[in-house]
């Protein structure tokens, strides 16, 4: 029987996108040949990348408003530097709430000057710093909507006048937005969208062309767009699963829809954690607690070895915190049924019980 996969990243998929990427292994489109043995050129492949981009738009309502979506290598790592190699001309702002902000400020500082408007960092990233001032005279304001890693979450974005850019790798499409606020998005794929391989970029293109350096190809949203993501070979499996992940997506009703089931199970989760004596949320304050990844610990230390193997009797998998924080982490992406986190539940409620 398939697990109840909590897994942080590379993460749970539809399990019937799997059986269609599986079967366009063997037998791509009936052409009696694999996905993976045709030319990225292809009428075939082309319309793959298309749709994909265009999907990728229509989720977020961004179709129409003056921007592009790219499918680029490199994972959500590269785009901590392709964004400032493209963007940073002299100042950027950063809000640090965790270790992959915080890779991204290293790379920015790379080619400019990086003003940190607030950091979490003393306090283990287990909130989202509120109230700070982003200064005018910078050229964007970067920040990370879900630290998958200390299962925080943004709720609001500042509104300011300076282009934002946002870090979404752990919680694109799982949430309405107004996307629209938002100059540059960046998520790699391999959470809600599909496998590890692709990035997905979602760039305004009034924010272009504005810094003076030279740009090396591989690194210019330019030259990627100018090119419709295949200025080079793309990543041809990870672009074909999160096309039909996107559809798949559309077919459940969209962002909307999934965003309901999103926080029934979140609540169901929470609601546990907080109920439970032997349980405690990592997150310091309710309204930062991530839809996404709840992040939790055992209060008696004695349990862990009960839980553990009541979690692993249950086909519970992919639930021990980051190495970095300890502790469990249960990752709920669109993927993820209520039922799995019900599962979850039901082990916490029968470990306090013999416990
Ligand atoms: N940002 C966030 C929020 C992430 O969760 C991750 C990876 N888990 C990254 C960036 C880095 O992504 P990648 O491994 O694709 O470079």
């Amino acid at each position: 029987m398939k697990k109840h996969n909590f897994s942080a990243g590379p993460c749970i998929l539809p399990q019937s996108v799997l059986k269609q990427a599986s079967n366009a292994v063997l037998n791509f489109n009936d052409l009696n040949l694999s996905l993976l043995e045709i030319s990225h050129r292809s009428k075939d492949f082309v319309e793959v990348m298309e749709t994909a981009r265009s999907l990728a738009l229509e989720h977020l309502g961004l179709q129409n408003k003056g921007y592009h979506a790219l499918f680029l290598q490199g994972g959500a790592s590269m785009q901590f530097l392709m964004t400032a190699y493209n963007l940073l001309e002299n100042k950027a702002a950063y809000l640090n709430t965790g270790t992959w902000s915080d890779k991204a400020i290293k790379e920015a500082k790379m080619l400019g000057e990086v003003v940190e408007v607030a950091s979490s960092k003393s306090d283990g990233f287990n909130f989202i710093p509120k109230n700070y001032t982003i200064p005018k005279d910078i050229d964007y304001f970067h920040c990370t909507s879900n630290n998958t890693i200390y299962g925080t979450q943004m709720d609001g974005f500042p509104t300011t006048d300076v282009p934002l850019i946002c870090d979404m790798s752990s919680d694109i499409f799982s949430r309405q937005l107004d996307f629209s606020k938002f100059s540059l998005i960046y998520a790699g794929a391999q959470k809600n969208m599909g496998p590890a391989g692709a990035t997905l970029v979602v760039v305004k293109e009034d924010v272009l062309g504005k810094v003076t350096r030279n740009i090396p190809s591989m690194l210019n949203y330019r030259v990627m767009i100018n090119k419709d993501s295949m200025f080079n070979t793309p990543p041809v499996f990870a672009v074909y699963v999160s096309m039909l992940t996107l559809k798949w997506l559309k077919e459940l009703g969209g962002i909307s829809e999934i965003e309901k089931v999103n926080k029934q199970k979140a609540a169901l989760l929470y609601t546990e954690i907080d109920r439970n004596p032997l349980f405690k949320g990592y997150v310091a304050y309710k309204e930062d607690r991530s839809i996404m990844n709840a992040t939790f610990n055992i209060v008696n230390e004695q349990l862990k070895e009960t839980f553990d193997s009541q979690v692993k009797a249950a086909g519970i998998s992919g639930i021990n915190g980051h190495r970095s924080v300890g502790g469990y982490r249960a990752s709920m992406y669109n993927a993820l049924t209520l039922e799995s986190v019900q599962v979850l539940v039901d082990v916490m409620q029968e470990v306090e019980r013999i416990g």
